[in-house]
């Protein structure tokens, strides 16, 4: 004999809602009994609202805590990106990235462009994605992810906070470039990257060609390991476009500022096939 036994149906009902934390579910189902009492609704479509109606709440709750804890800097959507101002850009190739298999094969995938051409739009746009696909995400740029593990080797804690930045499926890296690491970040970045391989997905974005990274990091024998692991299995997207920022401004922009060719030619050879990584020398293939 169950506790509730010697209520009311309705009372009951709701005991159990409380208990499967429903809530949604609770606060409609006077409103939805009554329809059914006024003859304006089936009993089975009025369990089928009920159970929507819950679930969709539910859904959103999720999804507003998982985009919290993903650290992303704003929300960013596909739908907001304007595909007509960036023409270099491939709109189709973007959608294909949208349905995230990439993060599924534990991929990296590179924007590569001069600053305000989207490249954090765009990856934060494809963790929203990944967020509502009911994937892990985690959001950091280049600085606060090296100050991160920079201060948990400093407390002893490193190897946690490795393994704290290796439960999301999709770790996005954003700002490398911008300013060089601070000295050894290229190592936690590197011990990072190494522990993540082949079991997470990254996107990282810089608005220096690859080739160039070595001066980021600072290190040259951390940056060719570093570079192996994070040019296999990757794919990249150069963005060689106007700066969305200043494109009113066009006309006070100087010249060299203006002009497409910050990152004048991939840096690398982009590596199509999977399984072989780069070799270093790789760069050169690719040069006109
Ligand atoms: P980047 O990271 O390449 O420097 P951002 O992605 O931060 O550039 O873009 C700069 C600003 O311009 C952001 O507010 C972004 O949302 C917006 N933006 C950039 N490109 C586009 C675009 N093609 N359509 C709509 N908004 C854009
Ligand atoms: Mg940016």
């Amino acid at each position: 004999m169950s506790a509730g036994e010697h209520l009311p149906v309705l009372d009951r009902i709701k005991r159990s809602l409380v208990g499967l934390r429903m809530p949604r579910a609770i606060e409609i189902l006077d409103a939805t009994v009554r329809r059914i009492e006024r003859g304006e609704t089936t009993a089975l479509e009025a369990i089928d609202t009920l159970l929507a109606e819950e679930l969709t709440q539910r859904e959103s709750r999720r999804v507003k805590t998982a985009l919290v804890m993903a650290r992303l800097p704003a929300i960013k959507t596909l739908a907001e990106f304007d595909f007509s101002f960036q023409p270099s850009l491939d709109r189709n190739r973007v959608m294909a990235l949208a349905e995230l298999k990439f993060v599924d094969r534990c991929e990296t995938l590179h924007f590569l462009g001069p600053p305000g051409t989207g490249k954090s739009h765009l990856s934060i746009a494809l963790g929203v994605e990944a967020v509502r696909a009911a994937k892990s995400v985690y959001f950091a740029t280049l600085a606060d992810l090296v100050g991160a593990l920079a201060k948990a080797e400093h407390e002893g804690t490193l190897r946690e906070k490795i393994r704290f930045f290796c439960r999301f499926a999709l770790l996005i890296v954003d700002e490398i470039g911008y300013l060089p690491v601070i000295p050894g970040g290229g190592n936690l970045f590197f011990q990072l990257v190494n522990a993540r391989y082949e079991r997470g997905a990254m996107i990282l974005t810089s608005n220096r060609g690859v080739a160039e990274w070595g001066e980021v990091f600072g290190d040259p024998v951390v940056d060719t390991a570093l570079l192996d692991r994070l040019l296999h299995h990757a794919s990249f997207v150069q963005i060689d476009g106007a700066s969305y920022r200043l494109r009113h401004h066009a006309d006070l922009v100087p010249e060299h500022i203006r002009s497409k060719a910050i990152i004048q030619s991939p840096p690398i050879a982009i590596p199509r096939r999977r399984g072989h990584p780069p070799k270093s020398g790789a760069a050169d293939q690719n040069h006109h």
